[in-house]
């Protein structure tokens, strides 16, 4: 049902008696989000609200299509885990993407994919590090869900980064480390700690937005809760010697005599995990209902209307933009900066952990893949020129391949690529809705795989919390069409929310 590219519809779509997209049904849900008219005081509301969630059957429970219905613009990283995570809690979507499922040319499917709250903290702040623990730990729930709804495996690694310098850049290494060392947190942060973890100047109900466009405050709640166990410096940073190097990785016996282990991080196969949500998405489709639309751009996203490149204006009880770079002209600041990434296939050499190569000039880093394949990455270059790699590039990423160790002299070059990272002024992301109703993800920069997982599932919590108030507007409550007409419509049938 998504394997061919969709053609923009010669006409604008028309309200569907299931609440498929159409401007009727969205203008219902959206004045519903807006304001609920049902009586009662909040609490009573909310009980409300409560009781026709649990009562209520999940999609495919013979309700499927009377879902409220979410449209999507993006398929990339953001756009597919929230889809998925919208479908599974019985909401349907539709989501839209400029290109094809197996289009490789964005950030998503660029990068290395590895998760590294520590080794960040070079380039990035304690919210980012807090949400990458955060997401470190959800990551291996979410594969092994998808494991069970697909049969996929997608390779995910836990066995920390190690870091290594050459003799002769010991002083970077020394500055590495004191540098991780700064910005640490002493102990996990916790939600009532936030105040503590927000830079100079930055109050806690701070939107993480740029001004204007995001009402919703970074939540306390996208935090992890309080850890039994305490994260310091040690249990996240470990001094390592010349024997300790040889012990964790062998290929490298006796080639670096000092370095740092970062024991907490990991890193996965981001094509694996494409490909696994994919079929996920397929199967959520097929039952909750919604469209994946390949190769139709978003020109333009309203709180409940989706524009398309041909104009055409697909209406849903809600949007979110996942853009990614694309969102670029609608969300001041918004930029790409970007970054190339080298794959190799080396059979018969062996890592068990990504590597980082701390050099003056540079830090690069080698994570293995399964079938013998490593990746090297990340330049970070102040530019949005989305074309190929430089030869400069390829230089500096072979180079510290090679450097790591000959053997790598030998390897098969696989895949030399560049994307744009989408970043927004002050390298933070934004999720959460706008003050002009839009629902965004955006800005997670080099650190998307790191942290999208705590804001995707704050995120579906939110959307679907937003229905269940929704919920609660009586049947023949009148409502607005789009053209400001009351009319009386069928109120979208509960559906039963889980855990997203
Ligand atoms: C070289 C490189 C290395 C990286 N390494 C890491 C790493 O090791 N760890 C880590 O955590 N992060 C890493 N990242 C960052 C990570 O890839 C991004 O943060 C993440 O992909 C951003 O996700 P996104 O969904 O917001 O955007 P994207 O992944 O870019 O997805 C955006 C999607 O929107 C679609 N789109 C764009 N315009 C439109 C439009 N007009 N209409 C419809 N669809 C549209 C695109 O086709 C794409 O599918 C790296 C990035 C790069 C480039």
């Amino acid at each position: 049902m998504n394997a061919a590219p969709r053609r923009a519809r010669a006409s604008p779509p028309q309200p569907s008696p299931r609440g498929g997209e159409g401007a009727l049904q969205t203008a219902s849900h959206s004045a519903a989000l807006a304001s609920t008219t049902h009586g009662g005081g909040p609490e009573e509301q909310a009980a409300v609200a409560h009781r026709a969630v649990l009562t209520s059957p999940p999609c495919g429970g013979g309700r499927a299509g009377e879902a409220p219905h979410v449209g999507i613009a993006g398929a990339g990283l953001a756009g597919r885990l929230l889809a998925w995570r919208l479908l599974r809690a019985g909401l349907r979507v539709s989501l839209f993407d400029a290109h094809a499922r197996t289009d490789r040319s964005s950030a998503g499917p660029t990068a290395a994919a590895m998760l590294s709250p520590t080794a960040e903290l070079a380039a990035a702040d304690a919210q980012i590090h807090a949400l990458g623990v955060a997401s470190l730990d959800i990551w291996p729930q979410w594969l092994g869900e998808l494991h069970a709804q697909t049969g996929r495996e997608v390779y995910f690694r836990r066995e920390g980064t190690l870091v290594v310098a050459h003799a002769a850049d010991a002083g970077a290494l020394d500055h590495y480390a004191a540098l991780l060392r700064a910005h640490l947190p002493a102990v996990t942060p916790a939600a009532h700690q936030l105040t503590a973890l927000l830079p100079e100047g930055r109050a806690p109900d701070t939107p993480i937005a740029p001004a204007g466009l995001a009402a919703t405050p970074f939540s306390t709640a996208i935090l992890p809760p309080a850890q039994p166990w305490v994260r310091q410096t040690e249990a996240v940073m470990q001094p390592v010697d010349g024997a300790h190097i040889a012990a964790l990785e062998p290929l490298l016996a006796g080639r670096f005599a000092r370095g740092l282990l970062l024991p907490q991080e990991g890193q996965l196969a981001n094509d694996q995990l494409y490909a696994a949500l994919a079929a996920a998405l397929d199967a959520g489709l097929a039952t909750c209902g919604g469209v994946w639309h390949e190769g139709l751009a978003i020109e333009q996203v309203e709180a409940a209307v989706l524009v398309d490149a041909h104009g055409t204006r697909h209406g849903f009880d809600l949007a979110v933009d996942c853009r990614g770079v694309g969102s670029r002209g609608e969300l001041p600041g918004l930029h790409g900066v970007r970054g190339e990434v080298l794959t190799v296939f080396a059979p018969g050499i062996s890592l068990r952990r990504p590597v980082r190569l701390i050099h003056p000039r540079y830090a690069l880093y080698v994570a293995p893949r399964p079938g013998s394949q490593f990746i090297v990455g990340a330049t970070e270059l102040d530019s949005e020129d989305a074309g190929p790699p430089t030869l400069r590039s390829t230089l500096e990423l072979g180079s510290a391949l090679y450097s790591l160790h000959p053997e790598f002299g030998e390897a098969r070059v696989l895949r030399l690529a560049a994307a744009l990272r989408p970043a927004l002024p002050d390298h933070r992301p934004m999720a959460g809705r706008g003050a002009d109703g839009v629902w965004r993800i955006n800005g997670l920069f080099r650190h998307g795989y790191l942290i999208a997982p705590a804001l995707v599932r704050q995120m579906a919590a939110d959307i679907v919390a937003a229905f269940a108030v929704e919920r609660v507007t009586p049947p023949d409550a009148p409502v607005l069409d789009a053209s400001g007409a009351a009319s009386h419509i069928q109120p979208p049938t509960p559906t039963q929310p889980q855990a997203a």
